[in-house]
C-alpha cells in the first residue's frame, strides 16, 4: 500500500455531528451494513468528520499485555502529523473474513513520534471482526484508519477525576490519567475478568491516583454489577470533579444515572457507550440504538 504524504492526506469540512451518514459515493471496499458491517465510504466519512485525516497504518509489532488485551503497534510515514488529545480515538476500517469492511473505534493509547510508533490496545473478547483482526494480525499487515475522533477530553478545570469502565475503557483511562496536571487527583474503578487482567497505570509526578480493580469472575462481560456496587460504596471527593464513564452500553447508562443521582452535574459526567452486550457495533463504529 502506498504511503500517504501530506499532499494526499484529506482535510475535511466541519460537521457538528459525531455520527456519519451512509456512503455518498466514496471509493472504498465497504460492503452492506448488517451485523455492523460498514456501509460508510471513506470519502463520505472524511467529508463529515471535523479535522479527521486518513491514515494508512502498517502493523509493526504486537505485545501481549494481559490474557484479554493485545497491544498492536503501527507505523506510518506521516505519523508525526498526528495531532490528538489523550482520550481521542481512531476509526479503523477492519477487514472482515467475508470481504466486507467493519468500522470500529479504538483509543489512541500512545504515540512515539521519534520511534515512529502508534500503539493501540485491543480487547481480545473473541467475538467480532475487530477482536478477531487484533488476534490474528501480524507485522506487515496494513489497515486504514480515520481520526483523530472523539470529543471527551480531560476537564482541566476539575480538581478530581473519576474513571469508570471495563477493559475496553482501560486504554482511554490510562491515556487520560497519564496526561493529568500535577495537583489533581484521580480515582479509577476498572472492571476486568480477574487479577491477571490488571495493568500498571502510571501518572505524572504530583498526581494522586487510586485504582480499584474489580473482578467480575465468572459473570459475563457486560453483565456484572461490580462497577455499580463499588460506585455506590465510594465517597465522592469534595470540590469540582469530572467523571468519565466508558464500556458496555447498559452499564455506562446505569453508572451515569447513578452519578447524577448522587448530585454530580450532568455536564461533568462524560458517559460514552463503547459496545453493547450481545449486539455488534453499528456501521458508525459505536453501539447501535434501538
Ligand atoms: C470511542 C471508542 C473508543 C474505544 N476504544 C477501545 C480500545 O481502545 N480498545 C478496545 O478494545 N475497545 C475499544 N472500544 C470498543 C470497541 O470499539 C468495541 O468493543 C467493538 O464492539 C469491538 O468490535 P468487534 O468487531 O470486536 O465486536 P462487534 O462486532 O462490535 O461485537 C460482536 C460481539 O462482541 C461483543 N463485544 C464487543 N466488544 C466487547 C468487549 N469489549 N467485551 C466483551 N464483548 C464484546 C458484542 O456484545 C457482540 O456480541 C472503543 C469504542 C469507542 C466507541
Amino acid at each position: 500500500m502506498a504511503p500517504l504524504t501530506l499532499c494526499n492526506l484529506v482535510f475535511v469540512i466541519a460537521n457538528p455531528n459525531d455520527t456519519a451518514s451512509p456512503d455518498r459515493g466514496g471509493a472504498d471496499r465497504s460492503g452492506t451494513g448488517d451485523s455492523g458491517g460498514s456501509d460508510l465510504g471513506t470519502s463520505a466519512l472524511l467529508t463529515r468528520l471535523p479535522e479527521a485525516l486518513l491514515w494508512e497504518l502498517t502493523v509493526s509489532g504486537s505485545t501481549v499485555l494481559t490474557p484479554s488485551m493485545r497491544r498492536i503497534s503501527f507505523a506510518a510515514p506521516n505519523l508525526s502529523d498526528l495531532r490528538y488529545e489523550p482520550g481521542q480515538d481512531l476509526m479503523f476500517a477492519i477487514p472482515g473474513s467475508d470481504g466486507r469492511t467493519f468500522r470500529r473505534r479504538y483509543t489512541i493509547r500512545q504515540l512515539d513520534v521519534p520511534g515512529g510508533r502508534l500503539d493501540v490496545d485491543f480487547v481480545l473478547h473473541g467475538d467480532g471482526p475487530g477482536a478477531r483482526w487484533a488476534e490474528g494480525t501480524k507485522p506487515g499487515d496494513t489497515v486504514e484508519a480515520i481520526g483523530p475522533r472523539g470529543k471527551v477530553l480531560v476537564d482541566r478545570a476539575a480538581g478530581w477525576h473519576l474513571f469508570l469502565g471495563d477493559e475496553s475503557a482501560l486504554p482511554v483511562t490510562a491515556a487520560m490519567i497519564e496526561s493529568l496536571d500535577s495537583g489533581s487527583r484521580a480515582v479509577a474503578l476498572v472492571e476486568v475478568d480477574g487479577p491477571d487482567d490488571e495493568q500498571a497505570i502510571s501518572a505524572p509526578a504530583g498526581v494522586e491516583v487510586d485504582v480499584h480493580w474489580l473482578h467480575r469472575g465468572r459473570t459475563a462481560a457486560g453483565k456484572s454489577t461490580v462497577l455499580a456496587d463499588e460506585l455506590a460504596a465510594l465517597a465522592l471527593p469534595d470540590g469540582r470533579g469530572h467523571a468519565y464513564v466508558n464500556g458496555e452500553m447498559k452499564t455506562v447508562n446505569g453508572l451515569r444515572a447513578a452519578l447524577v443521582q448522587r448530585g454530580m452535574d450532568p455536564a461533568t459526567v462524560s458517559a460514552k457507550p463503547y459496545w453493547r452486550h450481545g449486539v455488534a457495533n453499528a456501521a458508525h463504529g459505536e453501539p447501535g440504538r434501538d
